[in-house]
């Protein structure tokens, strides 16, 4: 088996590596995590600039991470205990990869109050 499995020429799809469990996916269907100025946030877009990590958008995966300190290695910064706490919540709204998950992604993070 060759090493390297490239995908058909014809489609280009990006992967990317879940910092957590280590699996390759499309980048669509991985969450993105930016590292900013002001903390690690969650970039819903994709697009954000800075050093970015992705991650299974499942429960399992965000705790694994958390746990693990996966995503101060993969963004090479430290976690503020705000960070954390704004991870964990987000973490919540997150469904089990156990359970089906459903077909429209993770909840909605609901109106967040605007930071400062
Ligand atoms: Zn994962």
């Amino acid at each position: 088996m060759p090493r390297k499995m490239h995908s058909p020429r014809r489609k280009h799809v990006p992967q990317r590596t879940c910092i957590a469990c280590r699996q390759a996916e499309g980048k669509r269907s991985l969450t993105r995590l930016v590292r900013t100025e002001t903390g690690v946030e969650i970039d819903p877009s994709g697009k954000r600039a800075g050093r970015g990590a992705y991650i299974h958008p499942y429960r399992e995966c965000w705790d694994s991470a958390l746990r693990s300190n996966r995503i101060e290695q993969a963004l090479r910064t430290k976690l503020s205990q705000d960070d954390r706490l704004r991870l964990a919540a987000y973490m919540d709204t997150l469904p089990s990869a156990v359970q089906d998950a459903p077909e429209d992604g993770p909840a909605e993070i609901g109106n967040s109050a605007p930071a400062n």
